[in-house]
This record gives C-alpha cells, structure tokens and sequence, in this order.
C-alpha cells in the first residue's frame, strides 16, 4: 500500500545479515521508530528514503536476583555479575520515558525484590464467551 509505514513487531525485513527478519527486540522498533521519523522528513523534501539496517548493539539479561550478563556487539566485550545487575537495572530506568515513570517502575522493582514478590501475568480466556 502507499503512503502506509509499519514499524516494530509487526513488520518482517529481511536482510542479508538477517534472512529469517530482525529479532522482536524493543531496540530494533526504537531504531525503526527514528529511521521512520528520518524518513518523513526526506519525503516531504522529495528524496529518497533510505531503507533500514539494524545495527546490533548487544544484548543484555538478567541471570537470578543479583546477576546479569551484558554481551556488547560494538566494542565486543562480555561481562557479568553483581555490577552489571546494577548496569542492567540502571539502563532500563534510564530507557523508560519520562521521569514519573522511572520513579514509578524503581518504587516497584525495589519492593519486589525486598519482599521476594514474583509479578505473573497470566491471561485468563473464558472458552463459552467466545463461543458466544
Ligand atoms: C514478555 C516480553 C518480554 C520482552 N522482553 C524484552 C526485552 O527484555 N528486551 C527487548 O528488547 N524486547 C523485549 N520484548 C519485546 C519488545 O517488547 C517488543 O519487541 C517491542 O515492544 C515492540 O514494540 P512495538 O512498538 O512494535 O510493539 P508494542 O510495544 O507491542 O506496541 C504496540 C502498541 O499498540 C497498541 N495497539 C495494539 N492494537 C491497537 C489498536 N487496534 N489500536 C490502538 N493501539 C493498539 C498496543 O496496546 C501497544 O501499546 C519483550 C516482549 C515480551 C512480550
């Protein structure tokens, strides 16, 4: 369709670096978000707009309550422990947006860990309403 964008999850681009599409990452939608945005612009300015390439920054996840392993792409450097739990939690505060949502979200992980509370979400689907 022309004049239609979709970014994020929904969309699938395939590469030469990544033939099955880029990872459901919430930095590969944060980058198309901009590239978007960039494109927009060149458009409305009659050029050609460039076609996205995911640049893998690395990854990072948490192992347990008090560890975490960070693997950087660019400079290519692994490390883990304590510190970088703390590396880890800083960064997803700091990539929150706004300043009452980081407040919000560091008052919650703080008494989840104190109190050892497991947050599961589970959706419950009741089968004889859909049927109806
Ligand atoms: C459990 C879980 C853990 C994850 N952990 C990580 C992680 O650690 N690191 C990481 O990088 N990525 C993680 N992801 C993936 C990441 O969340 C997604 O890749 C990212 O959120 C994609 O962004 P998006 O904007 O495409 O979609 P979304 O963030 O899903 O945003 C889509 C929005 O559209 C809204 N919407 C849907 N339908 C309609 C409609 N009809 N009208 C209006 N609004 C609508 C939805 O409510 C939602 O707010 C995780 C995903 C899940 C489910």
């Amino acid at each position: 369709m022309d004049n239609v964008y979709a970014i994020g999850d929904v969309v699938f681009i395939e590469s030469d670096l990544y033939p099955k599409g880029y990872p459901q990452l919430a930095n590969v939608a944060i980058d198309q978000s901009k590239n978007v945005a960039i494109n927009f612009i060149r458009l409305v300015n009659n050029k050609q707009p460039p076609r996205f390439h995911y640049i893998n920054k690395g990854s990072m996840t948490t192992v347990g309550r008090n560890k975490a392993v960070v693997d950087l792409a660019i400079p290519k450097l692994t490390f883990h422990g304590f510190f970088t739990w703390f590396i880890w939690m800083a960064l997803h505060l700091f990539l929150l947006i706004g300043v009452k949502n980081r407040i919000v979200v560091f008052i919650n992980r703080t008494y989840k860990y104190i109190t050892r509370k497991q947050s599961l979400a589970l959706l419950f689907l009741n089968i004889n309403s859909v049927k109806n």
